[in-house]
């Protein structure tokens, strides 16, 4: 997954010269050197605030928010290790999502989690407080991330 704003992959690739500036610039550092020393988000070390600092800083614009409407089209998916599908309570997802786009619909005797992808931005802010790192992020089919 690479930082907000990013260019299309190959684009991406063509443009960034992994000098390292996002990284460093990134003030909550969710944002790692990955193959070829180029950044990858990893949101395991946390959420991305869309700060802009990173596409401030990447002078040869491999980032570039005029060239994106959105950041990027990540979202959140709960998979199936999630505790409340195996009749655990649990809801330390939706506290940690800053948008309310997790919701736990009382159609179950353990409601489970549901994401509203309108209101995920893919911050990455539920994936490393899951117990059983079952929310992973996606590209939404027919998008790229
Ligand atoms: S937008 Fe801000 S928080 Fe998100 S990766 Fe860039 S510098 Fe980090
Ligand atoms: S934090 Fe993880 S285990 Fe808990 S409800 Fe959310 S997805 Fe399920
Ligand atoms: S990725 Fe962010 S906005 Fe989306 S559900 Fe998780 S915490 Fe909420």
């Amino acid at each position: 997954m690479r930082p907000p704003w990013a260019l299309d992959e190959n684009a991406f690739l063509d443009a960034c010269t992994a000098c390292g500036a996002c990284v460093e610039r990134c003030p909550e550092r969710v944002l790692v050197h990955g193959a070829g020393g180029r950044p990858v988000f990893d949101p395991m070390r946390g959420e991305c605030t869309f700060c802009g600092e990173c596409e401030r800083a990447c002078t040869p614009r491999a980032l570039d928010r005029s060239a994106t409407d959105e950041p990027w089209t990540l979202k959140a998916l709960v998979a199936d290790a999630c505790l409340p599908r195996h009749g655990v309570v649990c809801s330390s997802c939706r506290d940690a999502c800053p948008e309310r786009a997790i919701a736990f619909p009382l159609t179950a005797r353990v409601p489970v989690p549901t994401i509203d992808d309108a209101r995920c931005t893919g911050c990455g802010a539920c994936v490393s407080v899951c117990p059983t790192r079952a929310i992973a992020l996606s590209a939404r089919a027919g998008m790229t991330a």
